[in-house]
């Protein structure tokens, strides 16, 4: 006799904290995911459009969905071009999100618009709460909202012990971008 299929359940997951591995762990969980062939998609908050890290060279390389969308980390003079180029991502993450489409669905640094309040805890609760049940979704940054932790299925924070950053060691190729 053949075993039911397990049914799946969609679940919220939250990589915080100030360690090391946030957005890393969540590229490990869509290869994870990507392997047993679901569809899975990186949606990038903050980062421009035109960033080329080892992760969106990979992608291009075996055919994975990473969309970028952001003016940088910097929060220089042009504050509403930032806000709008998240807001912008915030309306496809959500169109991907109710798709249906998707298996897994990753929101990549979406600690920061929420941190400038460009987009708030309810917004995002409400697409949480009103998803299709079976989508995964991962949500990767510093200072996450207790609203969204509350929320969300399964939490881990990241803790630095050490960073080689403080000892003035540069971003390394591979290991940080
Ligand atoms: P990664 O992308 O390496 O998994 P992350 O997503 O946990 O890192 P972010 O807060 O998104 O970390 O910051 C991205 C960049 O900052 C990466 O280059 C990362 O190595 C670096 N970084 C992360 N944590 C620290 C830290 N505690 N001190 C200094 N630099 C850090
Ligand atoms: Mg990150």
């Amino acid at each position: 006799m053949e075993a039911r299929p397990v049914k799946r359940r969609g679940l919220v997951l939250v990589n915080t904290g100030n360690g090391k591995g946030k957005t890393t762990a969540a590229l490990g969980l869509m290869l994870r995911a990507w392997g047993h062939n679901m569809k899975v998609v990186m949606l990038q908050f903050i980062k421009r459009s035109a960033a080329d890290y080892g992760e969106h060279r990979a992608a291009r390389k075996i055919g994975l969905e990473i969309v970028s969308r952001g003016a940088g980390f910097m929060r220089g003079k042009d504050e509403e071009q930032h806000r709008e180029l998240a807001l912008e991502q915030w309306a496809l993450a959500r169109e991907k999100i109710n798709s249906g489409d998707y298996d897994l669905v990753v929101l990549d640094e979406l600690a920061y618009p929420l941190k400038y309040g460009w987009l708030s805890a309810e917004d995002v609760l409400e697409v949480l709460k009103n998803r299709p049940p079976e989508v995964h979704v991962v949500i990767t940054g510093r200072g996450i909202p207790a609203e969204i932790i509350d929320f969300a299925d399964t939490v881990s924070e990241i803790n630095e012990v050490k960073h080689a950053f403080k000892n003035g060691i540069k971003a390394q190729r591979g290991i940080e971008f």
